[in-house]
């Protein structure tokens, strides 16, 4: 499928959310909705938790800290934000920062679907607990699965930890630096 029908879906999908009013409460307290950006055709989607304070204001993920971060990161091994999509669980930012409610994250779990369906990455990379207890089966725990290749319902996640937890602790960020070298292998496997 080109690359423009593939957007066109994803706005759809957009509106969707927008148009059966999704988690009113979080919606009344956020600036915007903050859907996700990036190539609809790549073969690398990422997943985090919700939108913060800067994500919020500019309506896109992954752009204050945690998101320079994922940068880095990225150009680690040759990638930036143009190769890749990158949306979150919840796309509304909850207030505070607080966690995410499972209601909040099964209530967008249908839209988040509908994103992978629309495009059918290679890997999915979910960026911490929350998204991959969203989208893996119960049991999962993200000290045990993260950097491991997970097949599931006939797709490919690779559960990594959250870069903002990574960020001041050194021992996960060196964990989350040598997780990240797997993707190119992985990759060219899929
Ligand atoms: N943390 C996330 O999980 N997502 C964002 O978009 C920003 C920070």
């Amino acid at each position: 499928m080109s690359s423009p029908s593939k957007q066109l879906m994803l706005d759809q999908i957009k509106a969707d959310i927008l148009s059966k009013n999704v988690c009113p409460d979080l919606a009344k307290q956020a600036t915007q909705l903050v859907f996700g950006v990036g190539d609809p055709n790549a073969e690398i989607l990422f997943v985090g938790e919700a939108p913060g304070k800067k994500e919020d204001l500019q309506g896109e993920p992954f752009i204050g800290a945690s998101g320079k971060f994922l940068n880095e990161l990225l150009a680690s091994i040759g990638l930036n934000r143009q190769n890749i999509y990158i949306t979150n669980i919840v796309k509304y930012r909850p207030p505070n920062n607080r966690d995410p409610k499972a209601s909040e994250k099964a209530d967008f779990l249908p839209y988040l679907i509908k994103q992978i369906d629309i495009i059918k990455p290679k890997l999915i990379i979910t960026l911490g607990r929350h998204s991959m207890e969203a989208l893996l089966p119960p049991g999962v725990t993200i000290s045990l699965a993260h950097g491991q290749l997970q097949e599931y319902q006939g797709r490919n996640y690779l559960p990594l930890y959250h870069p903002a937890a990574a960020l001041y602790n050194g021992s996960l960020r060196q964990t989350l630096i040598s997780d990240f070298q797997k993707i190119p292998s992985i990759i060219k496997t899929k």
